[in-house]
């Protein structure tokens, strides 16, 4: 089997549709990426619209007040996006000229981008020839088209290098579909895969051990919600977002742990330091002004 074929049969692939595929304005494909980066496809498709619809490009986003960024990511996990995409809209106004910029340095440069959200906006508003490699990425190229493990680097550069001329778009949003819905991680269904007869793992027979055990941007899943840290600050931050500042002695209460008014002191510390809530004269936590 070679590259070109399981190229041909992944390009011909029908795309499920997604909110954010009828779109190429990079504000809105940079929003969707951040969302989907931690959070269930599902839940973005239902909170990417109305997120956009109050802030439609980088200056409405930039203008609003943190507090209102914040609160308008409640439900989507991992607030601390939210701190960086607003951070990197005042940067985008302030250098970028309100735009999102369309090299890979200078996306690199803003909050919150790393290798993957700034490729996946390059490719997907841009159609730049770079591969975007997530963990379904690297699975889908470790099995069908190495055969075997690869390293980040060597992950990166035969996405890369597979990108056909002027199907950035199509192809990255291919090789991250075949990887949801065929290639998975436990498990692959190979039988029913649009590119089995093109893959260099399932032509070889599937020999163990599994090609994507070992590739490193195939990482693990995330840790358990329930219980912990991660629980009790989506808790505070939506209380804050939605009742107002909290006392330090409630906030263990709010946190779901009535009986460790510590651990939510050092959780509410924690959202202090990165700028997520701030400590009120009168000794409250709130929202950042
Ligand atoms: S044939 Fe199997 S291993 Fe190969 S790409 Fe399809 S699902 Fe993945």
């Amino acid at each position: 089997m070679t590259a070109a074929a399981f190229s041909a049969s992944v390009l011909g692939l029908e795309l499920r549709d997604l909110p954010w595929r009828r779109t190429r304005d990079p504000w809105a494909v940079l929003v969707s990426e951040l969302m989907l980066q931690q959070t269930q496809v599902a839940r973005v498709a239902e909170r990417w619209p109305a997120w956009l619809a109050a802030y439609p490009d980088p200056t409405a986003c930039a203008q609003a007040p943190t507090a209102d960024i914040i609160r308008s990511w409640s439900g989507l996990g991992y607030n601390r996006r939210a701190l960086n995409l607003h951070r990197a809209a005042q940067l985008m106004v302030e250098v970028h000229g309100g735009r999102v910029p369309n090299t890979l340095d200078e996306l690199l440069a803003l909050p919150g981008i790393g290798p993957y959200t700034a490729r996946a906006v390059l490719a997907f508003a841009y159609e730049v020839p770079v591969g975007v490699l997530d963990t379904n990425a690297g699975r889908v190229l470790a099995r069908g088209v190495a055969g075997r493990p690869l390293g980040w680097r060597e992950a990166q550069t035969l996405a890369d290098g597979l990108v056909p001329a002027g199907q950035a778009w199509r192809w990255n949003q291919a090789v991250l579909d075949l990887g949801a819905r065929w290639c998975r991680a436990r498990g692959p269904e190979c039988e029913a895969c649009p590119a089995r007869s093109a893959c260099a793992w399932a032509g070889a027979g599937r020999p163990p051990p599994d090609p994507a055990q070992g590739t490193a941007a195939a990482s693990a899943g995330q840790s358990t919600f329930a219980g912990s840290d991660r629980q009790g600050r989506g808790r505070l931050l939506r209380h804050l977002g939605t009742h107002g500042p909290a006392p330090a002695g409630q906030l263990a209460a709010v946190a779901g742990w009535p009986e460790d008014g510590a651990r939510a002191l050092r959780v509410a510390a924690g959202l202090v330091g990165e700028g997520l809530a701030r400590w009120t004269p009168e000794g409250h936590l709130a929202l950042p002004q």
